[in-house]
């Protein structure tokens, strides 16, 4: 008869296919990979944007902060992944 608590709950139906861990997983974010390019393709498109608007027309260029916040848009596309809270894995 052992009274001791798990320290932490076990999930009903999760097991760690590396360490066979049961315990609870945390979710991690990140920035996804998608997020990444549309930043690079908005900073991109903006210096070229400044570029042209330097040598044609250059009062445009309060447009910048325009592409800017749209390029930073693209970081809130976040993926979500658990990741075991023993071996520390990625579980996808
Ligand atoms: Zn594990």
């Amino acid at each position: 008869m052992s009274a001791n608590p798990p320290v932490c709950l076990p999930v009903r139906g999760f097991r760690c296919p590396f360490c066979g861990s049961r315990r609870r997983p945390y979710i991690q974010e990140s920035v996804s990979s998608a997020g990444w390019m549309w930043l690079l393709v908005t900073l991109i498109l903006t210096s070229l944007f400044a570029i042209l608007t330097l040598f044609f027309c250059w009062p445009l260029l309060i447009g910048l902060p325009v592409f800017l916040i749209i390029g930073l848009l693209g970081l809130r596309s976040k993926d979500e992944y658990k990741v075991c809270s023993d071996c520390g894995i990625k579980l996808g």
